[in-house]
Parts: structure tokens; C-alpha cells; sequence
């Protein structure tokens, strides 16, 4: 075992703040990788302060963290796909018993015996999984994924979650050629969605709370951007859309989206707010609507996004922070002020 800087939060009211953890020496399909880069989700916020207790409770200290980006210090004796100096990413799986249907069909993220990167039971330490708010962490290296070069790495780390997180449901949408899709919340998640949208050539519309947010959704790729607060415009495209991805982070009123379908048309949910979501059943059965969800999406099918963003050059739009500056980051996530994710310089960990 070795000592890593870490940022953790000791309860779900205090402040992230510098700890020691331990990481593993790496065996032999390990890779030992010095982290560059993470980004800030609001699944971290969610965790850190146990938003999520009925369904994943936290377990603390907890280092929060699963957008990582670093350099390769070391690997094991039996790793075959990585050297060290090579850039690679880790998001927010980091195993899976790689046997189940689950793991097969390569959807490790519903594999029962799944570990996430942080806040799962650590299999090797005993205790949790701590995250990429650290200076180091050790990897099996099936669940580690190459970086294209040509990428900034800043903006390549929110790709592992927010990247794979929207990029998911639009492929397994289908051919999204010329559909008007639809996304509601333009923060991390949001943003990328908004970029894959466009890229594989929908007609993309962004649904915000946040007026002073309209020039850079047009910027980031939107057709049109509603103001969702304005009924007026909300009314005008009701009934109008095949397909609307729903990234907010907090409670709302879901209906208002089954509203916005035609017929047949589906509400994808990736936003995770604390509570239940309200659901009528007359916005569903009118229309014959659809309303799913979706979770990150498996090893194989974000290697394949890391490439087709190497590919037409995506990466997020990030302020890059000082792990110092983690407390007031979060402060902004809960004000919906993110343009578009935060991105931690994990030099600056260096420095305490
Ligand atoms: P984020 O950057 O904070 O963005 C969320 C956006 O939702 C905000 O920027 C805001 O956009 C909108 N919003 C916030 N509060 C709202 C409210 N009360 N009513 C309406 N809109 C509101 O968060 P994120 O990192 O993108 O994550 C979004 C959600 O997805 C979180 O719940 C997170 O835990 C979850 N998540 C799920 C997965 C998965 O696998 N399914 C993966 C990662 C994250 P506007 O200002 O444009 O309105
Ligand atoms: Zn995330």
C-alpha cells in the first residue's frame, strides 16, 4: 500500500478537504496512474452529501471523483494494453465479476457485482473505493480507456462520465438524423448532450431555467433554446418532439416533458434528483409515450465515444480549478452557475 493526497468530505455537512488516503500497490493487471485532471459531477455533489442515502448511502471519508484523466506511473506484470507515460481516462466503473450477462453484453455498469469508482465496497482494501479528487489511483486495466492525443485533457476528463452519460442513450436512441431532440438542463451533462445531439445531426433543441445560458447553447450547437419557465414558448412546441434527454439535477415537473413527445416519442432520464419524480399516467398512455432511463454506459461503448470525440474533436467546456476552489465549485453546481463543467488541475494538490 502507498499514501495518496486526496480531497474527502468527513460527513455529508462538512466541507471537501485534504486527507490522506491509501491506495494499493498494483498486481498484475493494475495500472498505476498519476491523475492530471477530474472533473466535477453532480453526482460527486450527490454523494458528498449523501443526497442518495435510500439508495446508495455514503460511506465516509469519501474522496468523490469518476472523470479522470492521468498519466500511467506503472503496470503490472500482466498488462497488456497500456506503457507507462501513456495518457489514459477512468470513469466511473473500476470492476465487474466480467462474467455475468451484464459484463457479456458489455454493460458492466449492471453488473450485480459492479464496483463504482468511488463509494463502493473496495474489494482489495476493505473499507469504500475512494475517487479522483486524489493525486494517484490503481486500476485493473480492463476498465482503464486510451485518450485520443489530440484532445485537451482538461476537457477530456467530463467525458468519462458526462461524455459517456449522454452519449449512451442518443446512440441506442437510433438513427437521430434529422429528429427534434430535445435537452433539458444545460449543465455538464447537458452540454455534451447537446454536442453528440448535433454531431450525429438531430435538430437540437435546449430546455434551461437559465436565460443568461441562451447564447452559449447556440454556441455549443442548439437549433433553438426554450426558456422553460416561459409557458408561452414551452406551449408553442408541445406534442413536437421524438426524443428529449433530461439532465436536470433537481426536482421538476416531468410531465411537462411527456408533453413536449409526439406520438411514440421518449423521455430519456440521466439527471438523478434526490426525490421521486411525479409521473401521471394520462401524460403517458395519450400519445403512447415513453419514458426510460440510462446509466453511464459500459467499457466498449466509451472507448468508442473517446474515439468519435477524438475523431470530430469534442471535448467539454470546462473551468479548470484549483482543488482548492472544490468547495466553492460545488456552491455554484447547486446555483446551476457551471459553464459547463468544472475541471480539477490536480497539480494544485501537489502544492498542500
Ligand atoms: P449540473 O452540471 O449541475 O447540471 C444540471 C442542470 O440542470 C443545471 O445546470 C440546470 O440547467 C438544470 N437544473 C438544475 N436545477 C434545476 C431545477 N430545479 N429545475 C430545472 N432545471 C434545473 O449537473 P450534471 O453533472 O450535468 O448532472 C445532472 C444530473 O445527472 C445529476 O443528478 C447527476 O447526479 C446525474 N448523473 C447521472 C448519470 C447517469 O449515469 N444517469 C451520470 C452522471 C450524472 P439550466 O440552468 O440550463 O436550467
Ligand atoms: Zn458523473
Amino acid at each position: 500500500m502507498f499514501k495518496a493526497k486526496a480531497y474527502s468530505a468527513s460527513s455529508a455537512t462538512s466541507p471537501l478537504a485534504l486527507d490522506n488516503i491509501q491506495r494499493r500497490e498494483p498486481s498484475k493487471r493494475d495500472v498505476q496512474i498519476e491523475i492530471l485532471f477530474c472533473g466535477i459531477c453532480h453526482s460527486d455533489l450527490h454523494t458528498a452529501r449523501n443526497e442518495w442515502s435510500s439508495v446508495m448511502p455514503t460511506t465516509y471519508p469519501c474522496v468523490p471523483g469518476h472523470e479522470i484523466v492521468g498519466r500511467v506511473i506503472k503496470v503490472g506484470s500482466d498488462v497488456k494494453s497500456f506503457n507507462p507515460d501513456e495518457i489514459v481516462g477512468v470513469g466511473c466503473l473500476v470492476d465487474s465479476d466480467q462474467s455475468c450477462p451484464a459484463c457479456q453484453a458489455n454493460v458492466e455498469q449492471f453488473c450485480p457485482d459492479s464496483t463504482f469508482t468511488y463509494n463502493s465496497p473496495d474489494k482489495h482494501l476493505g473499507g469504500v473505493t475512494y475517487g479522483g479528487y486524489s493525486e494517484s489511483i490503481v486500476v485493473d486495466e480492463k476498465f482503464v480507456l486510451k485518450v485520443p492525443g489530440n484532445l485537451n485533457l482538461a476537457g477530456v476528463a467530463p467525458l468519462l462520465c458526462a461524455g459517456i452519460t449522454t452519449y449512451s442513450p442518443i446512440r441506442r436512441w437510433g438513427d437521430i438524423k434529422g429528429k427534434k431532440v430535445g435537452v433539458v438542463g444545460l449543465g455538464g451533462l447537458g452540454h455534451m448532450g447537446v454536442k453528440f445531439a448535433k454531431a450525429f445531426g438531430a435538430h437540437v433543441v435546449v430546455f434551461t431555467t437559465s436565460p443568461g445560458k441562451k447564447d452559449d447553447a447556440v454556441r455549443l450547437g442548439a437549433d433553438e433554446v426554450i426558456i422553460s419557465t416561459d409557458t408561452e414558448q414551452m406551449k408553442k412546441h408541445a406534442g413536437s418532439f421524438d426524443f428529449i434527454l433530461d439532465t436536470v439535477s433537481a426536482d421538476h415537473d416531468i410531465n411537462v416533458y411527456l408533453g413536449m413527445l409526439s406520438m411514440d416519442g421518449t423521455v430519456t432520464l440521466v439527471g438523478a434528483p434526490e426525490k421521486p419524480l411525479a409521473v401521471s399516467a394520462f401524460a403517458l398512455i395519450f400519445g403512447r409515450k415513453n419514458l426510460n432511463g440510462s446509466l453511464i454506459g459500459g467499457l466498449k461503448e466509451t472507448q468508442e465515444m473517446l474515439d468519435f470525440c477524438g475523431e470530430h474533436n469534442i471535448t467539454s467546456d470546462v473551468e479548470v480549478i484549483p482543488i482548492q476552489k472544490v468547495n466553492e465549485a460545488y456552491e455554484r453546481l447547486v446555483k446551476s452557475d457551471v459553464k459547463y463543467r468544472f475541471s480539477i488541475d490536480m497539480a494544485s494538490l501537489k502544492a498542500e
